[in-house]
């Protein structure tokens, strides 16, 4: 049986008393890539907020390997450093070059020897295509190029399993491919992978399977040839509708 890197169980979170996820099961193995589609405001942050532990969960339980992330006493610190996220804003230190970015959480967080990170942060700086830019300051670099640090630098902490939130939501369209296409290539390396996005062609390229998320409860969950040709329900028919309308839009503009 294929490992199981991350498991949740009947997840339930609320703010202000009102339930967002409800009873939310899912497991993902070791080396899959899971894409979470849903409309605006179905919860698929707060999923992965809960996944990080950034927020308290009111039912149910997180695990990663065997370690319960909800548990009472669990050591978050240490449990996050397994788990990498990259949100919409690359929040890059803007004094720091794009190196020290990288490597100032492997060295302060993780204690570990500055040659050894620093030879690593370069090897992935040259493999997204920054090679040269090691030394540049954030200003200095284009909105996809800063994505793309903010990617080598949650890789450079060895995550377990790594969350990506509409990474390219804040990008001009001529970066958005950039970004994916690192994205595309991170997942030939056997990279678990949970993936929030509004592009539809990637979501399929990439995903092994598609959860639907709608109102905080998941809806469907298939591979992506079956979600994007013969969707279960009339929402996410609705869901996928809504999208060949912008890709229409996009070919007139
Ligand atoms: P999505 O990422 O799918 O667009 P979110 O996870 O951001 O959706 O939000 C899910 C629901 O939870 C929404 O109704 C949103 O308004 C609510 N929500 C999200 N974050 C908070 C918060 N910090 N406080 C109160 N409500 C929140
Ligand atoms: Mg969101």
């Amino acid at each position: 049986m294929a490992e199981k890197i991350l498991r949740i169980e009947n997840l339930i979170k609320k703010y202000s008393g009102v339930t967002k996820l409800h009873d939310i099961n899912l497991s993902v193995e070791k080396g899959e890539v899971v894409v979470i589609l849903g409309p605006s405001g179905c919860g698929k942050s707060t999923l992965l907020r809960c996944i990080n532990a950034l927020e308290p969960v009111h039912g149910g339980k997180i695990f990663i390997d065997d370690d319960e992330i909800t548990a009472k006493n669990a050591p978050l610190s240490l449990l996050r450093q397994r788990i990498g996220m990259v949100f919409q804003s690359y929040d890059l230190f803007s004094h720091l070059s794009v190196l020290d970015n990288i490597i100032l959480a492997p060295l302060k967080v993780q204690k570990r020897n500055k040659k050894e990170v620093t030879e690593e942060a370069l090897k992935w700086l040259e493999r997204v295509g920054l090679g040269g830019k090691a030394h540049k300051y954030p200003r200095q670099l284009s909105g996809g190029e800063k994505q793309r640090v903010a990617i080598v630098r949650t890789l450079c902490m060895h995550p377990e399993v790594l969350l990506l939130d509409e990474i390219t939501a804040a990008l001009d369209p001529e970066m958005v491919h950039e970004v994916l296409n690192v994205v595309l290539d991170l997942s030939k390396d056997d990279t678990t992978m949970l993936i929030v996005t509004h592009e539809m062609r990637f979501a399929r390229a990439i995903a092994d399977r598609i959860v639907f998320l709608v109102e905080g409860k998941i809806e469907e969950i298939s591979p992506p040839e079956v979600f994007f040709t013969t969707p279960k329900t009339e929402r996410a028919k609705q869901f996928l509708e809504s999208f060949e309308y912008e890709d229409v839009k996009k070919e007139k503009a």
